[in-house]
């Protein structure tokens, strides 16, 4: 529930609650008293019972009216239910209630024979007088008032006023109260929570999780702070990880360059010594200094690309590239050396109408050269055969490389796409390998939003796919 809504209900609920418990409290109050007789029945009861008295009385013995003991004693019963008694002969007033008499208006009393018996504004107030006309032995005239409020209802609820003020009051200040803790609880308590969490990512634990339990707009606030600490945990744990990159690269470019340099001051030495005492001798020397500084000069080439692709500072120049002949170009270039080594190209399953990609020819062939490569490096086979093959699959081109060579273990494959990752390290120091080739296609491939992997068995050859997005018409060339 959202906290406008659940606000707005408990503004409703302090309304309504207090109301219904109120009217609960009068009833019960009512009742409470009620079980003594109903209140209200009784008044008009015995106001009743006087009254048939006073008819009766006015009938067979209207000269007991002027005894002062016999109209007290009415006066008395009247009393007890909020009423007076006035007794009237011809204009005279002979008996009036002592709650009264300083107060009444009895001019205003209705005349002997008179047919209503209320006035309305008799002594200020909304009285009723009921009278009963009488004729006394003398034929005197005389009248009997009974003089009451109009309605006994107010004059009962005064006795219960201080009572029932009381419990209102008490009703109220618990219905706020509890409502006002119930819904300011409902807000502060996850607003603490994300108090919490705010101070514990400050100093630095961005383990530090909020659970969200309400789906109000803390909750999503919660929800969207939960969101913010775990990218934050990613960015950082991703700083870390470059930290670690970046140290264990320099360590193993410090490794790898180290090897060579060692190797060709080695040779250098001897031919300072004078080891190279035949001109065979020294030009296997000299050859051997070459490839070395050949595979320093390549591995040099190979760490600035990764870096500068790392940086973010190698640009990419993306063209409409026709998949097929453009992989058909590459083999071309690739077959002769091939063939040298004694191994078969095979081109296979070529897309018969042009498929195009988005793709920066020079950086995707250094892909395909580095697989293909890598294909002939670790190929241990006399019939070497590799095929490639471009297919169309939900509208992406993928391009494999199949070897028959050595093939990767189950161990090793995932790995092949680190840096300076090698199956095998003293073996690839005799193939001149770094373990950055298929770091830097992996890189160049997703900045082509493509995907690279590679499926192996060993001792049967291994298969290097490419999975490359086909070119939409928002693509832009040279972007
Ligand atoms: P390298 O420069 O050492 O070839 P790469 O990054 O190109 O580095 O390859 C990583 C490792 O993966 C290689 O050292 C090799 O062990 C393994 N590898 C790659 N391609 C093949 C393949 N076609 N057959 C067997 N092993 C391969």
């Amino acid at each position: 529930m959202s906290i406008r809504l659940r606000l707005v209900l408990s503004y409703l609920a302090m309304l309504i609650v207090p109301l219904v418990l109120s009217i609960l409290a009068v009833i019960v109050v009512f009742k409470l008293d009620g079980s003594r007789g109903n209140p209200i029945k009784n008044i008009i009861n015995q106001e009743a019972d006087v009254y048939a008295d006073i008819k009766l009385m006015s009938i067979r013995e209207p000269e007991s009216f002027l005894q002062r003991s016999v109209a007290d004693g009415i006066d008395e019963r009247l009393n007890m239910i909020n009423m007076n008694l006035i007794v009237r002969v011809n204009n005279d007033i002979v008996y009036t209630s002592p709650d009264i008499s300083s107060t009444v208006h009895l001019g205003r009393l209705p005349e002997f024979g008179a047919v209503s018996d209320y006035d309305s504004d008799f002594r200020g107030q909304h009285l009723i007088t009921r009278h009963e006309d009488f004729l006394l032995p003398d034929q005197r005239e005389g009248s009997v008032f009974v003089v009451s409020d109009d309605n006994p209802f107010p004059k009962y609820i005064q006795g219960y006023f201080a009572w029932l003020f009381t419990i209102l009051l008490i009703i109220l200040a618990l219905t706020n109260g509890v409502l006002t803790y119930l819904v300011s609880r409902s807000i502060i308590r996850p607003l603490k929570a994300l108090q919490r969490a705010a101070e514990e990512i400050k100093e630095g634990n961005l383990d530090y999780q909020v659970n969200p339990k309400s789906k109000d707009e803390i909750g999503k606030l919660s929800v969207a702070f939960e969101e913010m600490r775990v990218k934050l945990k990613e960015s950082v744990e991703l700083q870390l990880q470059y930290e670690e990159n970046r140290k264990e690269l320099i360590s193993n470019i410090s490794h790898d360059l180290k090897t060579p340099v060692t190797a060709i001051k080695g040779y250098v030495e001897g031919i300072m010594d004078g080891v190279t005492d035949s001109p065979d001798k020294l030009d296997r020397y000299v050859k051997t200094i070459y490839s070395k500084t050949v595979d320093m000069d390549r591995m040099i080439d190979e760490l600035f690309l990764i870096s500068k692709l790392d940086l973010g500072k190698l640009p990419f120049h993306f063209e409409k590239v026709d998949i097929g002949a453009y992989i058909q170009d590459c083999a071309q270039e690739i077959t002769f050396d091939m063939e040298k080594r004694g191994i078969k190209l095979e081109l296979t399953a070529l897309p018969e109408e042009a498929v195009l990609i988005k793709a920066d020819r020079e950086k995707l062939k250094r892909v395909l050269v580095n697989i293909l490569e890598n294909a002939m490096k670790y190929m241990d086979k006399s019939d070497g055969k590799i095929s490639l093959r471009v297919i169309v699959q939900d509208g992406k081109a993928v391009v494999s490389v199949k070897d028959n060579g050595q093939g990767i273990s189950k161990d090793a494959l995932p790995h092949i796409f680190d840096r300076f990752y090698r199956v095998d390290p003293s073996r690839n120091t005799s193939t001149g390998g770094s373990g950055l080739g298929l770091a830097i296609a992996k890189q160049i491939i997703e900045e082509h939003d493509g995907l690279i992997w590679a499926e192996s068995e060993t001792g049967k050859g291994t298969t290097v796919y490419i999975s490359l997005p086909a070119w939409n018409k928002h693509d832009r060339e040279g972007a």
